[in-house]
């Protein structure tokens, strides 16, 4: 059984049917039930590595085969939704990730090598933008390339960061600077302030990497940890677009991505409404199923309600950025994500309290969903700046359209 919402974006899209069948195969074949702390951990960049070979690491490049063309952003968001409902970890199996700044903005070398990798063998990207000192304020960045004419000479920390382990390389955001500027900027970065953002592509190989892990709450699945760069010396052909271009590119990317993120959450949440609606019809509390007391349908009837909106939402948004290109609603985008990876966690909590104790224990996926998505409450720009942001939007009418739902073709 699926979301409401879901099946209704497949009726609205009946070309995707396919394409979501092979995803759910692929799960079914992978990764047949929802994870628990308490089971063997999967191989998760092994599973990337088979959706790879089942080509389900590059449908959202434009030219797949597998999804119609202008469909590659829905398609992503409805395999995200499928990740989700087995685990939150599982949302990087399926397509480039952050490797597609890489390939929509790198030079041609870059594009060929890192689609080979990431599309073809099923390494994985990672985006590097924070650092200990600067996580949610990007102009506050310091971490530095310096223009030496014909390479670049990167050095900086980034972190927390995830992936750091089984990256194959990182989108790294710095500000580019020539070596006169870089000799006299200050130590709290205050110059820098004023110098645009800029991304590269990193491969971890590179001489001068050094990585740092952490041990999170959640998402355990991949790495957590910092990047240092200590004089790290990259080709020019490493920048994506321009110096400078590195806010227009983290924008665009983010906005999609945060809706995946926020999908993955959406998907969980549904698997633990589902279950927990299960459970509470085999309870029974005296001569009552726990199904029929009227405050636990009114919290579970809340919590469906919230996770299906929240859908409605994303998948609104998904639509409305496959009609217009890279006219994105970043605030939109930004305070769906803040909104959906909330309800999310709302409604795995009331799951969790419905499982009673056995939904504390590692026995049940609850406990693990509570600390992922705790995690993307976090992680891909904290809940209350992205409420900000479309505030701010708001304030300022910064979008022309002031409709936060788009209006549906029929
Ligand atoms: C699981 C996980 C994975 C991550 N993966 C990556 C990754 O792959 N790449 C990467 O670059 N980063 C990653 N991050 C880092 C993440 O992007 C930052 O943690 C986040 O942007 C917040 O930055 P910060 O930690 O420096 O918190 P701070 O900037 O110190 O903010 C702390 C808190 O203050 C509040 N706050 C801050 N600014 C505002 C504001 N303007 N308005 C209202 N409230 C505000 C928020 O509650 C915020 O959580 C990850 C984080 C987590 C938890």
């Amino acid at each position: 059984m699926y979301s409401p919402e879901f099946c209704a974006v497949l009726d609205r899209y009946p070309a995707l049917n396919e394409f979501t069948s092979r995803v759910v195969d692929f799960l079914d074949r992978h990764l047949p039930e929802p994870v628990t702390q308490e089971a063997a951990q999967p191989p998760w960049l092994r599973l990337r590595e088979c959706a790879a070979q089942a080509g389900l690491t590059g449908f959202d490049l434009a030219c797949a085969t597998v999804v119609p063309d202008g469909l590659e952003r829905v398609a992503q968001g409805l395999a995200m939704f499928l990740a989700g409902r087995r685990d939150c970890d599982a949302r990087e199996i399926f397509s480039s990730g952050h490797a597609a700044m890489a390939l929509r903005y790198g030079a041609p070398d870059i594009v060929r090598s890192v689609r080979d990798l990431v599309v073809n063998r099923g390494a994985l990207a990672g985006v590097a933008s924070s650092e200990p000192h600067s996580g949610s304020d990007l102009r506050g960045l310091r971490t530095v390339a310096v223009d030496h004419g014909d390479h670049l000479l990167l050095s900086g920390t980034k972190g927390l960061v995830s992936r750091v382990e089984e990256a194959t390389g990182f989108v790294v955001f710095c500000k580019v600077v020539g070596p006169e500027q870089a000799a006299v900027l200050d130590p709290g970065g205050a110059a820098l302030r004023q110098v645009p953002l800029s991304a590269l592509w990193l491969s971890m190989d590179t001489v001068g990497v050094l990585t740092e892990t952490a041990a999170p709450l959640g998402l355990r699945g991949w790495s957590l940890g910092h990047l240092h760069f200590d004089n790290v010396r990259l080709g020019k052909d490493s920048l994506l677009g321009d110096p400078g271009d590195g806010r227009r590119i983290f924008d665009t990317h983010f906005s999609g991505w945060r809706l995946m993120m926020a999908l993955v959450c959406l998907g969980a949440a549904t698997a633990a409404i589902e279950e927990t609606m299960a459970r509470t019809r085999r309870r029974s509390v005296g001569r009552m199923s726990l199904a029929n007391v009227p405050s636990v349908a009114s919290r579970l009837g809340t919590a469906a309600a919230e996770v299906q909106a929240a859908t409605a939402w994303c998948f609104s948004l998904l639509e409305r950025d496959r009609q217009d290109g890279d006219e994105v609603d970043v605030a939109a985008c930004s305070a769906a994500k803040a909104l959906a990876t909330d309800a999310s966690y709302r409604a795995v909590d009331i799951g969790l309290q419905l499982h009673g104790s056995d939904g504390y224990t590692c026995h049940t996926p609850m406990e693990k969903r509570l600390r992922d998505i705790r995690g993307l409450r976090i992680a891909d720009g904290p809940n209350d700046t992205l409420y900000s942001v479309l505030a701010h939007s708001l304030l300022t009418g910064s979008r022309p359209s002031p409709f936060l739902v788009a209006q549906r073709q029929g």
